[in-house]
C-alpha cells in the first residue's frame, strides 16, 4: 500500500483527529477533531508534515504519490460542497490554503483564501451570488494575496513600499472613501488589473489562471515558508526542533464578506490576559479573514455586542465555545465566520495566555470539575509564574498622575521605559545594553516585530484589538501590552507619538499598565506585586487579592506532589523572611562576602595584615559582625537548616583600586599608601575566577575559617538560647580534592568543638562542601568521606566545566546560540548532557561512600524549570533558588513528581 499523505476532513467523515498533531499539525488536527465531533466546519483535507520532511529530504519534490490523493481530496470537498473547482457554469467552488505546524507558529506563510478565482470564475461568483462587489473583493483580495505570500511580493524591509497597498491607497482616494469595504466593483475591477500588471511586473510572469495550479503554488509556498527567516527564530525561541516539519491545509471557502450579514472573527473561550471565566474576542461585519485583527477597522467586542447583533449566532457560538471547552478542558482560542447568519469554525487551539491566565484558568478548572490538579499543575509553564511576582503600579507610585492615554489591557505587567518605534532600533539599543528599558509603540505588531518585541519591556500600539498579533504574542512573551490605543498618534516619519496633547519623541520615557490598559508620562514607580504584598508586605488581606488566592492554591497543590525541597539563596534576614513567605524551607546558599562588604574598613585591614598577629587582632571586630549577621538569617529561618558559605571570592575584590581611594586607607590604617598600592598589586591575578580564592583562602589563611565557624557556632547557640532551634550547615566552597576539604573539616571541626565546650550547648551542625569543580565530581566518593553534604554550585561547575567564563560569554554566545551550537544558554538552564553529567557522577559517588549524604544545588539553575527537573531526576534532595524564584521551583517539582508516575 502507498503511503497516506492526505487526510480528509468534513461533515461525512474524517480521517483524522486531534490526537494526530504531529502528522496534521495543530490546525489540521484540530479541524478534524472538531469536524468529528460534529461542529460546523467547511470541508478540506490536510497534506501531512511528512510531505515537508520528504520535501527538504529530497531536494524539493514532492512524494509520487501526493499528486493523485491531493486530487482526489479536492473531488471529495467538491462532493460535500456540491460545487467544483473553476467551474465556469455554477457556483465555483474556492478553497484556502493554510500552513499548519505541530505547534501554532506566528512565523508560517499567510493563509492564501479565495483559491480558484480567474477572469471566468469571478463572473459566475458574481452573476450566481447576486453580489457583484463581493466576487470582485474575493479576486482582488486573493491576487493580492497570492501576490505577496506565494510570489514572494512582500515588502522586504520596513521601508519597502507593498505595490499592493499603494494601489489599494490611490484606489480608495481616487474613489473618495475611507475603508475598503466601500470600495465599490468597478474600482475593484480594475484593481485586480492593476495588481496582475503588478505581479508581471515585478516577478515577470503571468498570473495564473488555473485553479488547479493556484492550489499547488499554495502548498509549495507553505512548504517553504517552513524554512524562512521568521519561522526559524521563532522556533528558536520556543524551542521547537527544525525537522518537525509543518502541514498544509485546503479548506472549502466561506464568507464573512458577502454583506452585512457576514463576518469574520476571533474568540478566546475565556480571558487569555487574566483567565477570567466568559468568551472574549473580535468579530468584523462584512469582512474576511485576517481584517478583523489587521486594524484596518475597529471590530466590534464579542462580549458586549454579539449578543444583540447577532442573537442566534451568539446562542451557537456559546453552545460552541463550551463544547470546545469540555472537549479539550482549555482554554480555546478559535477562529470563525459567519456566512449569512449561519457560523462556520475555522479553527482552535488551546489559547497562549499570560502567567495570570494559565493560573486563574487551569485553578478555576480543577473547581470546577473539568481538570485534576495533577493536570493543572503539570500544563503551566513554571517560568510564567515569575509575572505574579512582578511589580505592579499602584498606591504611591500612581499618586498625582493622570494617564495620557487608556487602551485596551492585554497584557499583564507594568512596564517603564523608554519609546522606540522600530523594532530593529529597539535591537539595535538593546544589543548595546541588555539591561535597556523599552517600550515598542507601533500601530499595530507583525512576526517581523519578534526581534524587536522580545527585546522590549512594553508594548504600545495604536490599533488592532483585544485579538491582535501585539496582544498575543507580546503578552505570550510575557511582555505588558497595551492595545488598541488609538487616542494616541503616531509618526513613524518622525518618530514621534502624541497623546493628550502632548507630543513624545523616540528615547523619551513612557509607562504602560496591562492590568488596566493606562499609559503614562515619564518613570512610574512601582510598588510589589499582589502576591507580594499578601504574603510579605502583608499590606493586603488575601480576600481583596484573587490572583494571591489562585497562586496559593496552586502552590499547596504543588507542594502535595513534590518530592524535592525548596531552599533559598538569601544573606539577610529581610531576604530570608521573603523567602519564607515564598515557600522555602531553608537556606541553600548564604555568602559571606556580601556581609564583608558592609564591614569593608575592617575587612581591609585583614587583607592588608602581613602576618598573622595583625591578621588576628583584624578578625575580632569582623567575627562579632558576622555572629550578629548569623543570628539575624537563624532566627528569621526559625529553625529551618542554613547552609553558610564560608569566603569565597578572591581578596583583591575587596580592596580599593583608585590611588585616591588608597591613600585614605592608608590614612586610616596607619600605613604608608605605597604599602597599600603593592598589596593590591600582590593580589592582582590574570584569571582570579581560577585564582586564590574558595578552600584555597581558608587553607592559606587558616584563621578566617576559624573566624567564621566560630562566628556561625556562637550565633547558633545564642539562638538556641532564645529557645529557637537552629540546623547550621557549615560549607566549604572550590575544593577538587578530597585533602583540601579535610584540611577546612580540621579547623571548622576544632573552632566549633571550642565553642561547644565554652557555651556548653551543642546544635546540629553539619560540615559539607559546595561541588563546583570537574575534578571534584569524580572524586566525591573520596570528599564524601568526610563531607556530609554535598551542594552543587553548577554557576562555577559550568565555566570550570565549558572552561567558559560567564564573565566574558557575552561576545559569542548570541552567535552559538544562532547557530543551534548552544540550545539555551548554560548559565541559565543547566548543560545536562555535560555538566549534568558531571553532577550525576558525583552523586552516584558521593553516595556509594555515604548513602545519606544530603544533596542540594544552589547555582542559578536551582530556579530554572528544565533544570530543576533534572535535579529531581538525579534524586537530590532539595534545589535552592533566589526568593522570588521559588514558586518556579515548587511547580516544577510537582512537575517532575507527577511526570514520574505516569
Ligand atoms: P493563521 O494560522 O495565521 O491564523 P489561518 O489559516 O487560520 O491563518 O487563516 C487566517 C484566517 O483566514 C482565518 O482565521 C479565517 O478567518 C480565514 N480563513 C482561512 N480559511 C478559510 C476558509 N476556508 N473560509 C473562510 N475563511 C478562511
Ligand atoms: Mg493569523
Ligand atoms: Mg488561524
Amino acid at each position: 500500500m502507498s503511503n497516506k499523505y492526505v487526510y480528509f476532513f468534513g461533515p461525512d467523515h474524517t480521517d483524522g483527529d486531534g490526537s494526530m498533531r504531529p502528522l496534521l499539525g495543530g490546525k489540521g488536527a484540530n479541524l478534524a477533531e472538531m469536524a468529528k465531533i460534529g461542529l460546523p466546519v467547511p470541508a478540506g483535507f490536510t497534506i501531512t508534515t511528512e510531505v515537508c520532511t520528504y520535501f527538504y529530504a529530497n531536494g524539493q519534490q514532492y512524494p509520487q504519490e501526493l499528486k493523485a490523493q491531493v486530487e482526489e481530496a479536492m473531488r471529495g470537498i467538491e462532493k460535500v460542497m456540491g460545487k467544483k473547482l473553476g467551474d465556469t457554469q455554477e457556483l465555483p467552488l474556492l478553497v484556502s490554503c493554510r500552513s499548519g505546524a505541530r505547534d501554532s507558529m506566528p512565523g508560517m506563510m499567510d493563509t492564501v483564501l479565495n483559491i480558484g478565482l480567474n477572469d471566468k470564475t469571478v463572473k459566475v461568483l458574481a452573476e450566481k451570488s447576486g453580489d457583484e462587489r463581493f466576487a470582485w473583493d474575493c479576486y482582488r483580495r486573493f491576487v493580492q494575496m497570492y501576490g505577496r505570500v506565494v510570489l514572494d511580493m512582500k515588502p522586504k524591509c520596513k521601508t519597502d513600499h507593498c505595490p499592493f497597498e499603494d494601489l489599494l491607497d490611490a484606489k480608495k482616494k481616487k474613489a473618495g472613501v475611507e475603508v475598503d469595504s466601500e470600495l465599490k466593483a468597478e474600482y475593484l475591477k480594475e484593481l485586480v488589473v492593476e495588481f496582475k500588471a503588478a505581479v508581471k511586473a515585478q516577478t515577470g510572469k503571468d498570473f495564473p489562471d488555473d485553479p488547479m495550479e493556484q492550489v499547488w503554488g499554495g502548498v509549495g509556498a507553505v512548504f517553504s515558508s517552513w524554512m524562512n527567516d521568521r519561522a526559524i527564530v521563532y522556533r528558536r525561541m520556543n524551542g521547537i526542533p527544525h525537522d518537525w516539519g509543518t502541514a498544509v491545509n485546503v479548506q472549502a471557502m466561506v464568507f464573512g464578506n458577502m454583506g452585512e450579514t457576514c463576518a469574520t472573527g476571533v474568540a478566546f473561550t475565556r480571558d487569555g490576559a487574566t483567565g477570567a471565566k466568559g468568551i472574549v474576542g473580535d468579530y468584523l461585519f462584512n469582512a474576511q479573514g485576517e481584517d478583523v485583527v489587521a486594524g484596518i477597522r475597529m471590530p466590534h467586542r464579542i462580549e458586549y455586542t454579539m449578543a444583540e447583533e447577532l442573537p442566534h449566532v451568539w446562542e451557537e457560538f456559546s453552545n460552541v465555545a463550551m463544547i470546545l471547552e469540555n472537549h479539550y478542558k482549555d482554554i480555546q482560542d478559535v477562529e470563525f465566520t459567519i456566512e449569512n447568519d449561519k457560523l462556520w469554525m475555522l479553527q482552535t487551539r488551546n489559547a497562549k495566555r499570560t502567567g495570570f491566565a494559565h493560573v486563574r484558568s487551569a485553578v478555576d478548572m480543577v473547581n470546577e470539575g473539568l481538570i485534576t490538579p495533577e493536570r493543572a499543575i503539570s500544563r503551566i509553564p513554571a517560568n510564567d509564574l515569575t509575572q505574579l511576582l512582578q511589580p505592579v503600579f499602584s498606591g504611591e507610585g500612581l499618586k498625582g498622575r493622570t494617564p495620557i492615554a487608556k487602551g485596551i489591557n492585554a497584557g499583564p505587567g507594568a512596564a517603564t521605559g523608554q519609546i522606540y518605534f522600530q523594532p530593529d532600533d529597539a535591537e539595535a539599543v538593546w544589543q548595546k545594553n541588555n539591561n535597556a528599558k523599552i517600550i515598542l509603540v507601533r500601530h499595530e505588531t507583525t512576526p517581523e516585530d519578534l526581534r524587536g518585541m522580545k527585546v522590549s519591556s512594553g508594548i504600545l500600539t495604536s490599533s488592532g484589538g483585544a485579538a491582535s498579533h501585539a496582544a498575543l504574542v507580546g503578552r505570550q512573551m510575557g511582555k505588558a501590552v497595551v492595545c488598541g490605543c488609538d487616542s494616541v498618534k503616531i509618526n513613524y516619519k518622525n518618530e514621534t507619538v502624541s497623546a493628550a496633547g502632548k507630543e513624545y519623541k523616540k528615547g523619551d520615557w513612557i509607562s504602560i499598565d496591562g492590568f488596566t490598559g493606562n499609559v503614562y508620562e515619564g518613570e512610574v514607580p512601582t510598588a510589589p506585586s499582589e502576591v507580594l504584598q499578601v504574603l510579605f508586605e502583608k499590606s493586603l488581606h488575601p480576600k481583596d487579592a484573587p490572583i494571591y488566592q489562585c497562586f496559593q492554591q496552586l502552590m499547596s497543590w504543588s507542594d502535595r506532589y513534590r518530592k524535592l525541597a525548596v531552599r533559598a539563596n538569601a544573606d539577610t534576614p529581610y531576604e530570608a523572611e521573603q523567602a519564607i513567605a515564598l515557600g522555602a524551607q531553608g537556606i541553600g546558599l548564604t555568602r559571606t562576602e556580601h556581609m564583608f562588604f558592609n564591614h569593608i574598613e575592617e575587612f581591609r585591614a585583614m587583607i592588608l595584615a602581613d602576618n598573622v598577629e595583625d591578621r588576628q587582632k583584624a578578625l575580632e571586630p569582623l567575627l562579632k559582625y558576622q555572629q550578629r549577621d548569623f543570628e539575624g538569617v537563624f532566627r528569621a529561618m526559625n529553625g529551618r537548616p542554613v547552609t553558610i558559605r564560608l569566603l569565597d571570592p578572591p581578596l583583591h575584590e575587596f580592596v580599593p583600586h583608585e590611588a585616591k581611594e588608597q591613600e585614605a586607607l592608608a590614612k586610616k590604617l596607619g600605613v604608608t599608601k605605597e604599602k597599600v598600592a603593592q598589596r593590591v598589586k600582590d593580589l592582582a591575578e590574570f584569571n582570579p575566577m581560577l585564582g586564590h580564592r574558595g578552600c584555597r583562602l581558608g587553607i592559606v589563611y587558616p584563621e578566617i575559617t576559624r573566624m567564621q565557624a566560630t562566628a556561625i557556632c556562637r550565633a547558633a547557640v545564642n539562638v538556641m538560647k532564645d529557645g529557637i532551634d537552629c540546623h547550621p550547615e557549615i560549607m566549604v566552597p572550590l575544593p577538587g580534592c578530597a585533602a583540601e576539604f579535610k584540611h577546612q573539616e580540621g579547623v571548622i571541626r576544632e573552632a566549633a568543638a571550642k565553642v561547644f565546650l565554652e557555651e556548653g550547648i551543642t546544635p546540629d551542625y553539619m560540615v559539607g562542601t559546595m561541588i563546583e569543580l570537574p575534578r571534584a565530581c569524580v572524586t566525591a566518593d573520596k570528599i564524601a568521606e568526610n563531607a556530609e553534604f554535598f551542594s552543587f554550585g553548577t554557576n562555577d561547575l559550568t565555566q570550570t566545566g565549558l572552561g567558559i567564563s560567564r564573565d566574558d560569554y557575552g561576545t559569542y554566545i548570541n552567535e552559538y546560540q544562532e547557530l543551534d551550537i548552544f540550545a539555551a544558554d548554560p548559565f541559565q538552564t543547566l548543560d545536562q548532557e555535560g555538566v549534568g553529567e558531571l553532577m550525576k557522577i558525583a552523586v552516584e559517588k558521593g553516595k556509594k561512600t555515604r548513602p545519606d549524604i544530603k544533596l542540594g544545588i544552589c547555582g542559578e539553575h536551582g530556579g530554572d524549570p528544565a533544570s530543576v527537573k533534572f535535579c529531581h531526576k538525579i534524586g537530590l534532595n532539595y534545589v535552592s533558588c533566589s526568593p522570588l524564584r521559588l514558586p518556579v521551583a515548587r511547580l516544577a517539582a510537582a512537575q517532575a513528581a507527577i511526570a514520574d508516575k505516569q
